[in-house]
């Protein structure tokens, strides 16, 4: 691919807006941009940016019901919430309705830039496809990005989905939140990283694949060591 990555910044604070687009400019990327959320969220749904970058508070819309509707439709979009540095209710908000991974306002450019080539990086690497895993009753389709248990149909994102084959493929040993940082997120191991963004995915992933999530049956937490999914 010789093309630049392109994205979309959804801000409405000019200065970070026109700030955002002159570094990613300067890093090889295309940019678009909106000021405002309903613009912005148009203007994702086209479905021609390789990453959005979306921040919290905007007029029109807010940046939770912009990644909500994105990912009713398209659950592959790279997206990365731009979330107030106090406040971890946003940051458990934009993650719980599928963003990738969030950038705490004020962030440093590096630790921006790195987060969306990692991100970038990910979504073009992707992990060898399974096909149909079983867990229990659950049948899960890794294409689709979907499950059935009986009736009830369930549907992941991306990066859910490439966590539970990763754990799967390797259910013979528990799987640190580092290792998942580095493999799926494509962070390098150095980097000095908060590990909440992969105990939130864990739990939305509990939610849809466990019974009772507080107990679960398969994606149990090996303590001191991480998760690990027990496959029969
Ligand atoms: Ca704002």
């Amino acid at each position: 691919m010789n093309r630049k990555p392109k994205i979309l910044i959804v801000e409405d604070e000019a200065a970070i807006r026109t700030g955002l687009i002159d570094v990613l400019v300067y890093h090889g990327f295309d940019t678009d941009d909106a000021d405002d959320g309903k613009v912005g969220l148009n203007k994702a749904l086209t479905g021609k940016y390789d990453l959005i970058l979306l921040d919290v508070m905007l007029p029109g819309m807010d940046g939770f019901e912009i990644c909500n509707r994105i990912r009713d439709v398209d659950r592959e979009q790279a997206i990365i919430m731009l979330t107030a540095k106090t406040s971890d209710e946003d940051i458990i908000q934009g993650l719980r309705l599928g963003a990738d991974d969030y950038v705490a306002k004020p962030f440093s450019v590096a630790q921006l830039v790195l987060r969306i080539q990692a991100v970038l990086r990910r979504s073009k690497i992707g992990i060898e496809e399974a096909g149909t895993l079983q867990l229990g009753n659950l049948m899960v389709d890794t294409r689709n990005l979907a499950a059935t248990r009986g009736d009830e149909s369930i549907s992941f994102t991306r990066r859910e989905m490439d966590i539970l084959q990763y754990l799967y493929i390797n259910t013979d040993r528990p799987i640190s939140r580092e290792e998942l940082l580095t493999k799926l997120w494509g962070y390098a191991r150095n980097l000095d990283l908060e590990t909440r963004t992969v105990d939130i995915h864990i739990a939305k992933l509990r939610r849809k694949i466990e019974t009772d999530p507080a107990n679960p049956n398969y994606l149990i937490t090996v303590r001191g060591a991480g998760y690990r999914l027990l496959v029969e």
